[in-house]
């Protein structure tokens, strides 16, 4: 296929600076990865956690965003999952080691050896990238390049984040109802869970956008809900929100936080986590969880809120996630 030398690409030179537009080379594929022609990306809070130094080991310069849609244009030695013309998507884990202790009992999302999409490898915010074939995934026919987007960290982290609350859960709190909360609530309502979510105090617009989407039961995290949960997932990047959440939960209840960085979770009394409560966080994910997730996301159907930037407006797109304006999810177009 005719791929071009040179590509524009937003890169990340320092952080806690803003991305510049800048043209660079077009990256070549290696044994086991494919070129990918990038159609979307999605926005991330990890890429704010990223930009903003919360996360402290990029690799610089760097190329954010690890929800990445487009189609495979060229293959490195010994490619054999994807053939040119295909449709791919590329999420946040990139490469495991496959020999470390977490890997060997199925947990490579512990692995010790880990590479990352747009924090330690280059991601999407570009017009190309390149990726390890055995760490992307056949897209479902039913979303378009943008609706896909979101599935592919919102959507399987969320996933993940879910299925960690157990397996009895009835009543399902969510606290944050941003990219990942808006899916996730949809598969939970569709597995007939009740939802329970929670957005900022006084967020009318997000409490009413998260109720055509079926959830049972809205208001502020600062409201107690009208009966116990039996799980909540914390989606937001406060840590009072886990003991906010512990409080709300019934005995033997679970809070997991979805997100890879949160502020302090402060103090709190020793009965709030009596019988046998539990809080946990959600680390990464394994190809097993999104190959689970995207065969039942267009069962539900999952249907994402999406708001297009085009690459050039990276910076706006983070900014407005960084401020809570947008419902759902941003996505940058390519
Ligand atoms: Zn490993
Ligand atoms: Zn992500």
């Amino acid at each position: 296929m005719n791929v071009p030398m040179k590509m524009h690409a937003m890169l990340l030179n320092e952080q806690r600076k803003p991305l510049i537009l800048s043209e660079v080379q077009v990256p070549h594929p290696g044994a086991g990865q494919v070129l990918i022609k990038v159609h979307t990306c999605g926005v991330c809070r990890t890429d704010l956690h990223v930009l903003d130094g919360d996360l402290s080991e990029p690799k610089l310069p760097l190329i954010l965003g690890h929800q990445i849609v487009g189609t495979v244009v060229g293959l490195g030695a010994e490619v054999d999952r994807f053939a040119l013309g295909q449709r791919i998507g590329v999420p946040w884990l990139g490469y495991t080691d496959g020999t470390c202790r977490y890997c060997l009992r199925g947990q490579e999302n512990l692995c010790d050896h880990p590479e990352f999409t747009g924090y330690t490898l280059d991601g999407g915010y570009a017009e190309y990238t390149v990726a390890d074939q055995r760490y992307c995934f056949l897209l479902p026919q039913a979303y378009n390049d943008i609706e896909a987007a979101p599935l592919l960290c919102a959507g399987l982290i969320g996933y993940r984040t879910s299925r960690l609350a157990g397996e009895h859960v009835e009543r399902l709190g969510i606290y944050g109802f941003g990219a990942a909360g808006h899916i996730i609530a949809q598969v939970a309502t569709y597995q007939g869970k009740r939802v329970f979510a929670f957005t900022r105090p006084g967020d009318t617009a997000t409490q009413a956008f998260a109720r055509r989407l079926g959830v049972y039961w809205t208001g502020g995290s600062d409201e107690t809900p009208p009966e116990e949960l039996d799980a909540a997932l914390v989606l937001a990047p406060l840590g009072a929100l886990m003991v906010t959440a512990l409080k709300a939960v019934a005995k033997g209840g679970v809070v997991v936080s979805g997100g890879i960085h949160m502020t302090d979770i402060p103090s709190f009394p020793y009965h709030l986590l009596w019988e046998e409560r539990l809080i946990r966080s959600v680390a990464n994910l394994t190809r097993q969880d999104g190959e689970e997730f995207l065969e039942i996301a267009p069962q539900v159907p999952v249907r994402t809120a999406v708001t297009p930037y085009p690459l050039e407006d990276a910076n706006q797109a983070l900014d407005d996630l960084r401020s809570g304006k947008l419902d759902g999810a941003a996505v940058l177009m390519i």
